[in-house]
């Protein structure tokens, strides 16, 4: 184990990474921190990917601390265990879409700036979720089905009608429900048609080899297919050159994120942008 890289370890087993004493002194600022909410948040365009045109953005946590931005990998798996997922994913919701209802309102278009959002299993299951939820869309000012939460495939997996009733009360909100790194996990394609989903987001390691990589390509144009059939929208996320994109675009996938287009960036970058690309 020697011989793989920190950056391996993290990427595969961030629960490694995490060492006992880091642990402790983790936790210890995870409180302190979400009592003086001393998190930050990146903006991820997500764009069209023919013409690159801004239509949303995702939201990402980080963590400032004396050593710089401490990423998600190290802290949420932590934050899940301890419970301060719950506050800590609310204060993601409220800052979000604060943020992004403000651009709605300086750059209006048809349809509206989508904010995506990332809601971890433990989250969404968790009572006082939905309740959050409900008060973000009440008073947040952010247009009405622009609000789209990202899950991953363990959350479908559980099946139980807890998960169904939360997802009719997102429908009733006007909230979208987007399968995050689809077609990583373990559960089967029914689930597609059993949950009122509205957006995949190809996982970025079906992307990383596409343009040398024939099987990759048969996969996600099979992705493809299947999502227009079903009625749902594709993302394809890690799109980091111009061969992906051109793969991508001629196979009918319309909407793209990645470092080709642009990488994490603050609130005021993210308005920046919005005001050198204009308005549609
Ligand atoms: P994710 O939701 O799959 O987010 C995509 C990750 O890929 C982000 O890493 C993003 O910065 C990175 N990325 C985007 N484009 C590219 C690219 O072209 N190349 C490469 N190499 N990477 C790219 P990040 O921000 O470190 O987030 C990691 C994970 O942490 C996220 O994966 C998500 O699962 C989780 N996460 C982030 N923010 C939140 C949050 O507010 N709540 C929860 N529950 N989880 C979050
Ligand atoms: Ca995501
Ligand atoms: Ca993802
Ligand atoms: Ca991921």
């Amino acid at each position: 184990a020697k011989t793989a890289g920190k950056g391996q370890w993290q990427r595969f087993r961030p629960d490694l990474h995490v060492g006992m004493v880091e642990r402790h002194e983790l936790q210890a600022g995870l409180d302190n921190a979400i009592s003086e909410e001393a998190f930050a948040l990146r903006y991820q365009p997500i764009v069209e990917i023919n013409g690159a045109a801004v239509t949303g953005f995702e939201a990402l946590i980080r963590w400032p601390r004396r050593r710089g931005l401490v990423p998600p990998d190290q802290f949420i798996s932590l934050a899940e265990e301890t419970g301060h997922i719950m506050p800590l994913g609310a204060w993601v919701l409220e800052r979000a879409a604060s943020d992004v209802a403000r651009w709605q309102r300086e750059h209006p278009r048809t349809p509206p700036l989508c904010l995506n959002v990332n809601v971890s299993a433990r989250q969404f299951i968790d009572p006082g979720f939905i309740e959050d939820v409900q008060r973000v869309v009440d008073t947040s000012g952010l247009a009405s089905g622009s609000l789209v939460l990202e899950i991953t495939e363990s959350v479908l997996m559980r099946r139980d009608e807890q998960i169904r009733t939360a997802m009719r009360t997102l429908k009733r909100l006007g909230v979208s429900i987007a399968i995050d790194d689809f077609g990583t996990g373990f559960s089967s394609l029914s689930y597609l048609r059993e949950f009122p989903i509205d957006v995949l987001k190809v996982d970025k390691s079906f992307i990383d080899d596409i343009v040398t990589d024939g099987q990759q390509v048969a996969l996600v144009e099979g992705i493809v297919r299947i999502a227009d059939i079903l009625g749902l929208q594709v993302i394809a996320e890690g799109i980091e050159n111009a061969g992906q994109r051109d793969l991508l675009g001629a196979m009918g996938c319309r909407f793209g994120q990645g470092y080709l287009f642009a990488r994490p960036m603050t609130a005021d970058e993210a308005q920046r942008l919005l005001s050198v690309t204009g308005d549609r």
